[in-house]
Formats: structure tokens, sequence, C-alpha cells
């Protein structure tokens, strides 16, 4: 069995996709191009917003959503402390300081209470100045923004919504890359929207700031004059053949994937829930499922489990095994290494089993039994 099974989508679209590319290697068009156009136009539309920017990755699409902001030195930054390392590098690369928030023990996502909480310290403090909170849509679910964007209002922060991994997940059927003053996502393979390589995007309803995002993906030239550069930025384009890829993805996810992958989840839950802590999807939001991660009962050893389940097949991941404040990077800054207490006990018992669109009603109750059995 395999984690993400990617094989069975593309054996699934496979015509399409084929088509695609051999259309692009015929052309000769490599980078952006019509196709991305194209892509950018059906994400757009999809997600909600006005404008969709492409870019080389998720973690591109957070940096130059920092960039256009200038985001920096004695700026503070609000992340989750349990995410992929990218939500955080992208304001450490910019200079700015990264405070880590605790989360919410059954959703995984950002704690609002404990935000508010740590931008108040901040504010006291009085050595930096609260820019930037960075909700993360963890594991396909949107964070919760009834309660964050408030918070942000109030203090006068931007948001920047990092949905790498909550694309096609809604909160009161808006859609995840919607939330936020500039949102992101991510088109690596393993996403809920991966591609065949890197990718990224960037989702905003104002045409002044979807311009100034595509100056400074391509290093910062002007519109009017290729050749003349008005300020620095990055180079971070989406292939043609990545559009390409993605413009069928896309179509399947909206037309049946979601939907597949939910199933998927709910038959875990019926089966597992009363053995092992599930996943809360509170009333209002729906999940892409980029990873089903249960939380073991105490005293469960996990790296045990994992060797069982492997013997049978079963291959388990840890997302994560560290908390951000865990992370050496972070050692010097939070030396004090109990201060975020939710996070650092889910860590200890967090385990991701396999889900994907394409899993098999028999696979999951093959998974669940095993784990069943094992525990
Ligand atoms: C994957 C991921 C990113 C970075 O995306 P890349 O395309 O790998 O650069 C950022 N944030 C989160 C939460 C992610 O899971």
């Amino acid at each position: 069995m395999k984690f993400r099974d990617l094989g069975r989508q593309y054996q699934a679209l496979k015509p399409e996709i084929d088509a695609n590319i051999q259309d692009i290697l015929t052309n000769s068009s490599f980078i952006l191009g019509a196709k991305v156009q194209e892509l950018e136009e059906k994400l757009a539309e999809y997600v909600g917003t006005n404008y969709c920017v492409t870019c080389g990755n998720g973690t591109d699409a957070l940096i130059l959503s920092l960039m256009l902001w200038n985001i920096g030195p004695g700026d503070a930054v609000f992340v989750p402390n349990f995410t992929y390392f990218a939500s955080a590098n992208c304001a450490l690369l910019r200079g700015a300081t990264v405070i880590l928030v605790d989360i919410d023990p059954r959703t995984f996502n950002m704690d609002p209470n404990d935000l508010e909480k740590r931008i108040l310290r901040v504010l006291d403090e009085g050595k930096l100045t609260p820019r930037v909170v960075i909700p993360v849509d963890l594991f396909g679910l949107p964070a919760d923004y009834d309660a964050i964007l408030p918070i942000a209002q109030k203090y006068n922060l931007k948001v920047l919504e990092d949905g790498a991994q909550g694309f096609g997940g809604t909160l009161h059927g808006k859609r995840a890359c919607s939330f936020g003053d500039l949102s992101t996502t991510s088109f690596f393979p393993a996403k809920p929207l991966g591609c065949y390589g890197d990718g990224g995007a960037i989702f905003t309803d104002d045409l002044g700031t979807a311009e100034e995002l595509k100056s400074l993906r391509a290093q910062g030239r002007s519109p009017e004059d290729k050749y003349d550069n008005r300020t620095i930025g990055l180079n971070s384009r989406l292939d043609t053949l990545q559009a390409a890829i993605l413009l069928p993805k896309l179509k399947a996810l909206e037309e049946y994937e979601l939907d597949a992958v939910n199933q998927a989840a709910k038959v875990y839950t019926e089966q597992l829930q009363d053995l092992v802590t599930t996943p809360l999807i509170k009333d209002g939001f729906y999940s892409s499922w980029a990873q089903y991660t249960i939380q073991l009962p105490a005293g469960t050893d996990r790296s045990a489990l994992q060797s069982k389940l492997k013997e049978h097949d079963i291959p388990t991941m840890i997302y994560y095994p560290r908390t951000m404040t865990q992370q050496t990077v972070f050692s010097k800054q939070y030396s004090d290494s109990h201060d975020h207490l939710v996070s650092e006990t889910v860590v200890t018992k967090c385990l991701s089993i396999p889900i994907h669109p394409y899993l098999e009603e028999n696979e999951i109750l093959t998974v669940a039994t095993n784990i069943k059995r094992c525990i």
C-alpha cells in the first residue's frame, strides 16, 4: 500500500495529462505562457478570489507575500508551533522575528486565544511591531478564521493564509486560499492539488497587488519595460508543463476527488474513534484531507506500532515529529520549552495514516483493522 498513491491518480487522468504534456513539447513553450495564465484564471475562479499569481513553489509564495508587505527586522510574525518549517522560514528569511503560537488539540490548527495572548505579550514588551499572522490550514482543514480574522483586525495585523495543505477545504462554504489579505498554496506532488515537480500560487482580490507580485516573481522588473528593474525580487515561475498537468488535476479535484477523500476519512473516523483520538472537523468546516492524523492513547509505543503496521504493508508517517520551538533554529529564542504545552504533547502521539482519493474501502478497513489489532 502507498501512503499517497499518485500512480493511481495518473492512471485515472492519463489520457488528458499525456495529451497536455505532448502539446507543450510540440509547441516548445516552457515557462509561463498561455497555459499558466489559463491555470491562474481557473484557480482564482475556483478559490473565489479575483486574482491568482503562480510561482515556483509554496515557500516562494510565502516569501513573495512578505516581500510585498516589506516585512523585516523589528517585525513580529505569528506562526503556529505545529506546521511544516516553511511557514516560519519565510519570515526568518526576511529578518523578522517569529512568535510561535500553540494549537488546538483536536484540529491541530492555531489556537486563537493563544494568538491574542502572544500579541499582547509582544505589545507589552514593546520591542517588536506585530505585523502579520500566518494561520496554516494544516492537514487540509482551514484554520479558525471566524476567531482569527477579528483578532488580526483588532491589532492591525495582516493575515497571510498558508494554504499549502488546505487547497479544496472550506469554511462556511468559502474556499481555503481566500481568507487572508494574501493566501498561498503549494503544488508539491503530495499536496491536495499537486503537480509533477514544484509549484506554488498566491491569491488576492486586488489587481495592483497581483501586478506587484508578478513583478516580484520576475526579479522586480517593471511591468512596462522588462529590462527596467524597479525593485529587487525573486526568480520564481511556474513551468508551463506543470500548468498543463495541474489543469486536469484541478478538474478531478473538483469533480470527485474531494468527495472520495472525505468518504475515506469518514470511514476511518467511524472505525477508529473509540480507540484513538480522531481529527475533529467542527461544524461549518470541510477538509481536503492532506493528512489523516490520529493521536494514540497514552502509553502506546508509536514506533513499535509503526513497525507492526509496516509488516502488514501499511505505511505511516509522523507529521510532525517536532514542534517549531524544538527546532535547532529556534533553540536560543525558545529556551523555555514548556510554553507550548498542547503542541509539545501532540508531537509525542500523532500518527498520520494513508489517505488519498484513490484509496479503496477494503484498504481503509484493512488499515483500521490492523491499527485496532496492534494497539
Ligand atoms: C508544503 C508546505 C509549504 C511549502 O511548500 P513548497 O511548495 O514545498 O515550498 C508551506 N507550508 C506548509 C504548511 C506546507 O505543508
